[in-house]
């Protein structure tokens, strides 16, 4: 039974009157009308009074967990300070960027964004001016942001849980037509759009872990391929991190495989809740934002506010400072993954637990989950069945198929292993139905 949402309701109702489907993204409301009231450490609270441990973590941009007091007591701090900057650059963005280059393997200079969006409008442009080539490549399954170029492909109708493909209408065919489509974890699908269009390729663009349908794991042999396949070719490789990055290790997910991109995209977790971007990478790339001996646009009021920036260094030297962080979150993410894994195979439910340091994921579908093609066997009904009895128990999960869920550095052993127990009973529930 679903716990009743009265205030949640009244309040989505009135939104309804005055914001186009009562959410400011499309994916914030998805069966129910939450209204979160309150959020601290590894919980929230909605407005009618229900708690829940939270999984969800705003899409993963909770690294440390809500309202963190290391990172809000900069962003405090920061108020006292300048509040904008309309000329020159603040102390605080220098710091941010010397943070990224230090921080990054493969990053040389930074410019700052408001989010991921912008961050990966910014290389995607930036690719195509470096080589004066007009084509991308994307894969099928992986998430760029809401802009003209990459708005397509990321769950295709045939194994669509929700939304359309393309993404959005109003997006000319020009843009649609310029990106390529390859298929995760498949080279050869890669190598084959380069054959077909010689000289034309300007980028290939990939989340290194696909984390927007759950988590296909890349091979060793894709990354590296990727890699000399794209010098060779004379285009750019551009790491999508968004996700990845400062989650699964303090250099992103490049820091893991040892694969250095040319250009690099980072959100989310970045300023742990507080909205921050950036785009980094090779210095002689990025040296075409250069507003004098460049002729890339960068542009925008806010990029580097003080309030993202100092949310940006707080998270970064938390992390820099505390390496156990990811020694604690990934081992309870690996417990996670074999608990569920655990419990799917006593129960003999057919699913497949997928994910990496603090992500975790449970597919509907046997195994393997390699690649895209595998995920349309997802049983999504199922997923959502689970979702809804999960959060009804107090474990608040991403409320879409083929999603993610995460864990923070305020989650406890003890939480996790109440969450095993609720999963438990609530698949032996389904079973018995
Ligand atoms: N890239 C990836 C990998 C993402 O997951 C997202 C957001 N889900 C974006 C880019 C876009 O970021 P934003 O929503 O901050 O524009």
């Amino acid at each position: 039974m679903t716990t009743p949402k009265p205030v949640g309701r009244r309040l989505y109702e009135s939104a309804c009157q005055v914001i186009p489907g009562g959410v400011n993204s499309g994916t914030r409301y998805v069966g129910e009308p939450y209204s979160l009231a309150g959020a601290q450490g590894a919980y929230v609270t909605d407005a009618d009074g229900a708690r829940y441990l939270d999984y969800h973590a705003a899409f993963g941009a909770m690294l440390l967990g809500h309202n963190a007091p290391e990172v809000n007591g900069a962003v405090a701090r920061s108020l006292d300070g300048v509040d904008l900057v309309g000329v020159g650059v603040g102390e605080t963005e220098i710091e941010m960027a010397r943070l990224v280059v230090e921080l990054i393997p493969s990053a040389e200079m930074m410019i700052a964004a408001m989010s991921g969006s912008e961050a990966t409008a910014q290389a995607i442009r930036l690719a195509r001016a470096v080589t004066a080539r007009p084509l991308i490549i994307k894969f099928q399954g992986c998430y760029h942001g809401w802009h003209d170029s990459v708005a397509r492909n990321v769950i295709s109708p045939a194994g669509r849980a929700y939304g359309r493909d393309p993404l959005s209408a109003g997006i000319l065919d020009d843009a649609l037509d310029s990106t390529l489509i390859a298929e995760f974890n498949d080279l050869g699908s890669v190598q084959a759009l380069f054959e077909a269009h010689p000289e034309r390729i300007a980028a290939v663009i990939l989340e290194p872990i696909p984390h927007n349908v759950g988590a296909l794991l890349p091979t060793q042999e894709f990354v590296e391929g990727l890699r000399s396949l794209t010098r060779k070719e004379g285009a750019l490789l551009v790491f999508d991190e968004v996700i990845t990055g400062f989650r699964h290790a303090l250099g992103g997910y490049q820091q893991v495989c040892g694969v250095r991109p040319d250009l690099t995209s980072f959100g989310k977790a970045m300023g742990n809740g507080f909205p921050v971007a950036g785009l980094a990478g090779r210095r002689d790339l990025m040296e075409r934002f250069d507003f004098d001996g460049g002729d890339v646009l960068l542009a925008g009021t806010f990029n580097g506010h003080p309030v993202s920036a100092a949310a940006a260094i707080a998270t970064m030297t938390y992390l820099r400072d505390h390496p156990d962080f990811y020694t604690r979150t990934h081992t309870l993410g690996e417990r996670m993954r074999l608990g569920l894994a655990g419990i799917a195979d006593e129960l003999g439910v057919a699913a497949t637990v997928s994910g990496f340091g603090g992500v975790f994921v449970l597919y509907f579908a046997s195994a393997p989950t390699l690649g895209y093609r595998d995920l349309l066997r997802n049983d999504n009904a199922a997923y959502l069945t689970f979702h809804r009895r999960m959060t009804d128990a107090g474990f608040l999960m991403l409320p879409m198929a083929l999603k993610r869920n995460h864990v923070s550095g305020a989650h406890t052993e003890d939480d996790v292993e109440r969450t095993l127990e609720a999963a438990h009973d609530v698949l032996k529930g389904m079973l018995a139905e």
